[in-house]
């Protein structure tokens, strides 16, 4: 007997996962369909860190509500909420840092700025040429490699079908619904959510829709196990450094550092030129991460579209089929806004709204 799903979702990851959830307890049936494992593109490789100061200001409410979301998922995802603080260095980054901090704090982020003597006190470790902080309780951090298990547990316990190694490479429209070409065979839907992360462009194609997708080359490492350095996650007033020591004494470092290659051809590559600054603004902050040794460095697929806010709703041009992703600071906010596309595809109002993928896009900066 063929079963035909309420929804098909293309891509198991963080974005796909939470919808699915969603709409499984909203009393529909949904298919995951990965390409890879569940939670092994952007989901399971990136630098985990849950920071409201690193967000747009316009996500500030949905950062928030993500934030709530990982507490109550807790240590089944490696989430520690430390405080994190970012720092400048010069006058320049100063003042960037109060002009995007203060927005942040009027859009509901409790984030307050500190002196030297209190982060000196808090984070002894940090160098003495900090010349202005900011803090945040909320902010900590998870482990992505948890994410693909996490979810995976998720829905079974939920009932919600999930097919990994199932990569869709051609999608049809018809009077009922939608037929997915599947590497197991057809797969047969009334609704379809596209979920793909950096692939969403090559995804939206097979149903002939145009995305303005970019796909970003992000770069993290990590370090030997080291005595502890520092507790809170640290960031930069740039944007360019995440840092935190997780429980076993290793450093994660990230910061958007670029690698290079493209998501259709298989893992990107680590740019030394890249790697090197990264780790030294690292080094920078926290002095003693000079006798450090870095065990590995990577990168993984990031999606944009021009005005760096998410596409989050009908996708255009196609009844009944939906498009989820390019989430700037997509894990934080993935599992709230999964739940928000989820009660939109039920049919029910989302919480806050959502980001139509039909808008124009016009390049914005804060
Ligand atoms: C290195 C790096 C560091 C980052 N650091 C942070 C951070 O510290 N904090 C933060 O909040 N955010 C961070 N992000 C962003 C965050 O990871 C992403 O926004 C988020 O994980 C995107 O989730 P997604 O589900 O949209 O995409 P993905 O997790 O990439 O999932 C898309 C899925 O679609 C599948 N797929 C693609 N094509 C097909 C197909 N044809 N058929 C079937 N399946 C398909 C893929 O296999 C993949 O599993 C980082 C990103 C990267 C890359």
């Amino acid at each position: 007997m063929t079963i035909t799903y309420d929804i098909a979702i293309v891509g198991g990851g963080i974005m796909g996962c939470a919808s699915a959830l969603r709409m499984g307890e909203g009393g529909m049936q949904p298919l995951v369909l990965d390409q890879s494992d569940l939670g092994q593109g952007a989901s399971g490789v990136n630098a985990g860190t849950l920071s409201l100061q690193i967000k747009r200001v316009r996500l500030m409410p949905y950062a928030l509500k993500g934030h709530h979301e990982w507490e109550a998922m807790g240590e089944a995802v490696g989430f520690h909420k430390t405080g994190g603080y970012t720092l400048a260095f010069t006058e320049r980054e100063a003042a960037l840092l109060h002009e995007r901090q203060t927005l942040k704090a009027v859009a509901g982020a409790p984030i307050t700025f500190v002196s030297d003597r209190q982060i000196r006190e808090a984070e002894p470790g940090l160098t003495r040429k900090v010349l202005a902080a900011s803090y945040c309780p909320e902010d900590g951090y998870a482990n992505s490699s948890l994410t693909g298990q996490y979810f995976r547990r998720r829905l079974r316990d939920a009932g919600i079908a999930y097919r990994e190694r199932c990569p869709v490479t051609a999608i049809e429209r018809g009077l009922k619904g939608f037929t997915l070409t599947t590497a197991d065979g057809q797969v047969h839907a009334q609704r379809l959510l596209l979920a793909a992360g950096a692939w969403l462009k090559p995804v939206a194609a097979l149903l002939g829709v145009e995305l303005p997708v970019q796909a970003r080359i992000n770069t993290v490492s990590v370090t030997e196990r080291m005595p502890p350095l520092v507790s809170s996650v640290i960031g930069h007033a740039t944007g360019l450094l995440t840092m935190k020591q997780k429980p076993n004494g290793s450093v994660l470092v990230g910061g958007g550092w670029q690698g290079r290659g493209a998501p259709q051809e298989g893992r990107g590559q680590v740019m030394a030129e890249s790697v090197q600054p990264n780790l030294a603004l690292a080094q920078y902050a926290l002095p003693a991460l000079a006798k450090a040794r870095v065990l590995r460095s990577w990168t993984g697929f990031e999606a944009n579209v021009p005005d760096f806010y998410p596409l989050a709703g009908a996708l255009p041009g196609v009844g009944n089929a939906f498009v989820l992703g390019c989430v700037r600071g997509g894990y934080t906010i993935g599992p709230y806004i999964g739940k928000l596309m989820g009660d939109f595809i039920l049919g029910r109002e989302p919480e806050l709204p959502l980001f139509d993928p039909a808008r124009r896009f016009e390049e914005e900066t804060t």
